[in-house]
Order: structure tokens, then C-alpha cells, then sequence
């Protein structure tokens, strides 16, 4: 005999509840014939402990019993956890009106006569069991949805969306009571690198174990909350963990009110994340920038909170990985400045509000400009003029740079395409990249549309990406500058010493220029009795492995004599040229020109 319902060969338990033995053994009979398993009572309390004792899928329930009687019966079923939802059959002999409506409001599920043809009884019954297991599975992707939507299915803990609900509670738990609450958010420092360079199964890995270490900072709720507190919320009114994005976190610290005590449980995730992970072969320790605000002094709701140690978590990126910053106002007030500006650098482009500067690149030996650097200027309509080192930023973690940095790149080929075309000079161009824009592997194909939309030779444009960029998104970096030489446009690395890469490193990108930061060359002439020890190390270094060399931020005479007994092959800074507009670029080259008895604007 076939089973009636999955899973197969688990046939489904059907409690028969009469106080007629004849009818039970009947009734029972029937629907072992269709397949199930039968269990019986005779009479409500035996009923009852049945429940507890099997699993049962199905009721048939007598309405007249001494004692308890069916209805009675239906309704303390109805209120258990265990049979809340388990089809309940009523067989009654009174088929009147009064007892069916009496049935249905102590929630039987259906209802037959009892003089009913067993073999018929069986059947119904067998659609009552499949319905609900219908209904089972329809429960189960409800839950399963509700859980995608709450929590993060890596790592199992709740996401930003719970973590609102989980804050709201602890709001409400700790208003009445005058109790804080602090939220810390904070991100893994250089995540990306480690799922650049090692893939997104290493990185999933290593977020999984980072869920798992933050666990176990979080304290003993039961003792810092005290034991006495109230029953029902202690569960809720604990510790938490989020994960609020791709490796973002998030720990809510209810009855936490001051920076000192959080600052031991801050404590506690850094040396956390500091114990190395070993992942293929290799031990990574991480860092974490943290942001905290305070329930009730910095905020009110669940999201200002989060806004709050949000902003506060950027403000501390800027003092280095590893920090903790509190919430305080200043930094919401330029929290605000930067999200009005963000919207403005949104419309900039479309207000046509971007333009380009260009400072000269001269050759050391004869000074004659072989090319220019595009410089990116910003005229906010009410701001007025906005530093390339305050929006820049900005844009990249908006990862707006993608679409201003495709404008750069337009525009500069452009300008190439127009002095070409009005006999002009022929100077290459260098245009600045940041970081993100090599993060969508997108940059190369942009580069390319842009030069083949001017018209122009690919060797006028030379992209200039900085060492912290390179060190990021060593991956995509290597990746692309190996695409852009076989497309033909230079690279150079920008402000080359203020990262940590070293130059054997630098192997491994073929790169054509370096570019020496303006903080050595400012060390030119002023220390070490005249000479600068580590720019000339810069320049032996770069020789040696083939990499033309150019001095950023030259001001003084004395800096440049210098870099000319040193082989440099280009200057750039203000002695020379500021960085200026077409027109005015044009005056000061004529001047230059004259000024230095050259006689030709063309190198190319
Ligand atoms: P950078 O690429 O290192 O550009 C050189 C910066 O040094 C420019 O500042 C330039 O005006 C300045 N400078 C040139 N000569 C001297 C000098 O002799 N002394 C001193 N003290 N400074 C000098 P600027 O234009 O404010 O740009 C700042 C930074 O903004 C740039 O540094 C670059 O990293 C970034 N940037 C500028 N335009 C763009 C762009 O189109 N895209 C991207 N991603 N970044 C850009
Ligand atoms: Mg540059
Ligand atoms: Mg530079």
C-alpha cells in the first residue's frame, strides 16, 4: 500500500479521537486501507497526551464525549504550538447549523456527518493532509524569504534591516530605564585587496570567520545587563552582531552609554581581527576602522545612529586603518557638507561645471615641455572653486570618479585632438586615474573609446595612478597596465614614496614613469647639507629597471640644479608653470619659448 504524501515511505499519523470503540476500529480500518498511520483515543485527555507524545498530521475528532467534548477539544488544540496548524476533522452527528458554525469557531478545519461511509471519511482526510502539507511548504518559503530579508545568508547574522529592528527594541528597552546603547559600524580595512588578489571564495571565507571572531567579543549579556532584568526581552535585549554590507559590520551594545566602556569591547574586535587569518597557505591579519555613536546623546532612532557611527567610522579612515572615532558634531556637520556636496558633484557634470588645467612636464636637459598634466577644476556655482583634494576623494567613494574620470579622459584627448588640428604643440598628455576607476575592469575599453573618439594616436595619452592606488587593486592595476601597453598609452605612477611598495615590487607592472612626490623633492637642498639621499636612491632605482623618472612640485632653482646633476628626465612644479587654462598656457609657452631661446613648440 502506497503511502498518500511525502515524504515517501513516512506515512503521515492520523489521531483518531471517539469515545466508540466500534466507530474508532472502523474509522481506523479505512484509513490504514488509504495508507496512514493510526493512532486513537478515546476521549479528550487521552487526545491531548497523544499530541505529545507523536507527531500527527491529521485530527478525526467525535464532537459528543463525556467529559471533555470535541469542541472543547479542538480549541485546547488550537492553542498548542504543536497542533496550531494540524487539519482538524469534526464528526458530528448533530449536522445542525448550531454545531457546524460551534466547529468551525474552535477552529476545526472541516466537518462530516458520522453515519459517513469510512472509505469516504479516508479520502477527505487524505486531502486535509496533502492541503497542509502544501500549506507547510508555502510556511517554510515564507520563513525561508522573511530570513533572506533579515539576515545575511553567509554569515547567518542579521543584516542592516534587522539590525534596525534589533536597535529599535533596544531603544525601547532602554529609554524607560535611562539606559544607553552604542552602535559600532566599522568595515574590514583593504577587504578588497584581499578578494582582488585572492578571489571572492577566499574573501567569503575570511568574512565568514571575521562573523564568527566578532561573536566572541561581545560580552556576557546576562551579567553586564543583571540577572534581574526582565524575562522576556532578555533575549532580544543582548549583544549583537550584524553584517550591514559586503564587509561591513555592525555591534549594538545595549546598557553601553559611555567611551569608555566601549572602548574595551573596541578594543576586543581589533585584537580579534589582528590574530592572523590563515587562508591558503598564507596568515592575514586585519585591521578594522570603527565608528561609534551613543543612544541617547548622539541620536535618537535606529537610523540616526547608524548614520551617525557611520560618518564617524569615514572620519577615522582618515587617521589610518585601525582607528575609533565617536560621533561628535562636527563631524555630522561635515558629514552633511559632504552629502550636499556629493549631490552637487552628481549635477556638476551635467552643469558643464568641470574643467581642465594643464602644467607643463619639461625635459631636465633643455627645459622644452614634452607634456602636460591634466588637472581636474571644479566651479561650484555658490562655493566657488573646489580643491581637486576635497572632491576627489569624495567622488571615489561615491564611485562617481568612474563617470568624472571618463569625462577627464574625453576632454583630454580632446584638447589633444584640437592643438593637433590647430597646428599646435604635441604634447603628451597625462591624465590622473584613481584606484576605483580599475576596480569594474572597465578603465581599459574607456581609455580606448575615448582616444578612438578624438581621433588621436594612443601615445599621446599617458595615465598617472597613484602608489596607494597600485597597492589597493594591485590585481586589477596589473591587469589593465598590461592592456594599456599593448594599446599603446604610457603609465606612470604618481606620487611615487608615499605608499609602501617597493620597486622590486614594481617589477611586476610594466610600467614607463615614475614620478617622484613632491615631499622628496621638497627635502632637496634644505637637509642633509644639500643633498637628498633618497631621491637620488629614487632615480638609480628607477634607471635600473628602465623607468624614465619625473620631479614633481619643483618651486626653487636650487632644487632644480640639483635634479639636473641627477638625471631626472623631467620637472614639473611652479617654478616653471602653474597649472593653467588653454589660453593662458598658450601665453606663457610663447613667453617660455623667448625666454629660453627655443625655437620649436614640436616634440613629439
Ligand atoms: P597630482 O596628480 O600629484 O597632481 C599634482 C598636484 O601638485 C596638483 O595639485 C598641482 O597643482 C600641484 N603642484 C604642481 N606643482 C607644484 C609645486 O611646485 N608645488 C606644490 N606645492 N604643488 C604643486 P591639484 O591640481 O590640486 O591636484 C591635486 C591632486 O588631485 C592631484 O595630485 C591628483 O591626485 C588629483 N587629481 C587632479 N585631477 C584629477 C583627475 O582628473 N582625476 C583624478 N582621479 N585625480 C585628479
Ligand atoms: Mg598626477
Ligand atoms: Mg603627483
Amino acid at each position: 500500500m502506497n503511502a498518500p504524501e511525502n515524504p515517501p515511505n513516512v506515512p503521515a499519523t492520523v489521531l483518531v479521537v471517539d469515545d466508540d470503540p466500534g466507530a474508532r476500529l472502523l474509522v481506523g480500518i479505512a484509513l490504514e486501507m488509504a495508507g496512514f498511520k493510526v493512532i486513537s483515543a478515546g476521549d479528550g485527555m487521552a487526545a491531548l497526551s497523544q499530541f505529545h507524545e507523536h507527531s500527527v498530521d491529521c485530527v478525526v475528532l467525535d464532537v459528543v464525549m463525556p467529559g471533555m467534548n470535541g469542541f472543547d477539544v479542538c480549541s485546547t488544540l488550537r492553542r498548542m504550538p504543536e497542533s496550531r496548524h494540524v487539519p482538524i476533522l469534526m464528526q458530528t452527528s448533530l449536522d445542525d447549523m448550531e454545531s457546524v458554525n460551534r466547529a468551525y469557531n474552535a477552529g476545526a478545519t472541516d466537518f462530516s456527518s458520522k453515519g459517513i461511509n469510512p472509505m469516504l471519511l479516508a479520502q477527505r482526510v487524505k486531502f486535509l493532509v496533502r492541503s497542509k502539507q502544501t500549506q507547510d511548504q508555502l510556511r517554510e518559503s515564507e520563513a525561508r524569504v522573511r530570513y533572506l530579508a533579515y539576515y545575511d545568508p553567509l554569515t547567518a547574522l542579521p543584516n542592516r534591516q534587522r539590525l534596525l529592528q534589533i536597535l529599535e527594541q533596544h531603544i525601547a528597552w532602554a529609554e524607560p530605564r535611562q539606559r544607553g546603547l552604542a552602535v559600532l559600524m566599522f568595515d574590514v580595512d583593504n577587504f578588497s585587496r584581499i578578494n582582488d588578489t585572492q578571489g571572492q571564495a577566499v574573501g567569503d571565507v575570511v568574512l565568514k570567520e571575521v562573523a564568527h571572531r566578532l561573536q566572541g567579543c561581545l560580552r556576557d549579556s546576562q551579567r553586564t545587563l543583571g540577572a534581574a532584568d526582565e524575562s522576556i526581552e532578555k533575549q532580544e535585549i543582548t549583544d549583537w552582531v550584524a553584517r550591514t554590507g559586503g564587509d561591513k559590520f555592525a555591534l549594538a551594545l545595549p546598557g553601553v552609554a559611555t567611551a569608555e566602556m566601549v572602548q574595551a569591547v573596541a578594543q576586543r574586535v581589533q585584537s580579534a581581527l589582528a590574530r592572523p587569518f590563515v587562508v591558503a597557505q598564507q596568515d592575514i591579519p586585519l585591521s578594522a576602522t570603527i565608528g561609534v555613536s551613543l543612544f541617547p546623546s548622539d541620536a535618537a532612532t535606529p537610523e540616526a545612529l547608524i548614520k551617525n557611527a557611520e560618518a564617524a567610522m569615514h572620519h577615522a579612515k582618515k587617521a589610518g586603518h585601525g582607528a575609533i572615532e565617536y560621533f561628535n558634531k562636527s563631524i555630522s556637520t561635515r558629514a552633511a557638507k559632504h552629502l550636499s556636496m556629493e549631490a552637487d558633484l552628481r549635477r556638476a557634470l551635467e552643469r558643464d561645471e568641470f574643467t581642465l588645467n594643464y602644467q607643463p612636464r619639461l625635459a631636465l636637459k633643455d627645459l622644452r615641455v614634452e607634456a602636460v598634466e591634466a588637472l581636474l577644476r571644479w566651479r561650484h556655482p555658490q562655493r566657488g572653486f573646489v580643491a581637486p583634494d576635497e572632491f576627489i576623494p569624495l567622488a571615489e567613494q561615491s564611485g562617481f570618479i568612474v563617470e568624472i574620470g571618463d569625462w577627464v579622459l574625453r576632454e583630454a584627448c580632446a584638447q589633444v585632438r584640437r592643438w593637433r588640428d590647430a597646428g599646435g604643440p604635441l604634447w603628451q598628455v597625462a591624465v590622473n586615474v584613481s584606484g576605483v576607476q580599475f576596480r569594474d575592469g572597465s578603465l581599459v575599453s574607456r581609455v580606448s573609446r575615448a582616444i578612438d573618439a578624438a581621433g588621436i594616436e594612443s601615445r599621446m595619452i599617458e595615465l598617472e595612478f597613484t602608489e596607494g592606488a597600485l597597492i589597493e587593486y594591485s590585481a586589477a592595476v596589473s591587469k589593465a597596465v598590461k592592456s594599456l601597453k599593448q594599446l599603446g598609452v604610457a603609465t606612470a605612477l604618481d606620487d611615487f614614496g608615499t605608499g609602501y611598495s617597493s620597486l622590486s615590487y614594481l617589477r611586476h607592472f610594466p610600467i614607463d614613469t615614475l614620478k617622484i612626490d613632491r615631499a622628496f623633492v621638497r627635502d632637496i637642498a634644505s637637509k642633509h647639507g644639500g643633498n637628498a639621499p633618497l631621491v637620488d636612491a629614487i632615480i638609480a632605482m628607477a634607471t635600473s629597471l628602465g623607468l624614465a623618472t619625473v620631479a614633481e612640485g619643483v618651486e626653487t632653482e636650487a632644487q632644480w640644479q640639483y635634479l639636473k646633476t641627477r638625471h631626472a628626465n623631467q620637472v614639473q612644479g611652479f617654478l616653471f608653470c602653474r597649472p593653467l587654462g588653454i589660453e593662458e598656457l598658450a601665453l606663457w609657452h610663447a613667453d617660455w619659448l623667448h625666454a629660453n631661446h627655443l625655437t620649436s613648440a614640436i616634440v613629439a
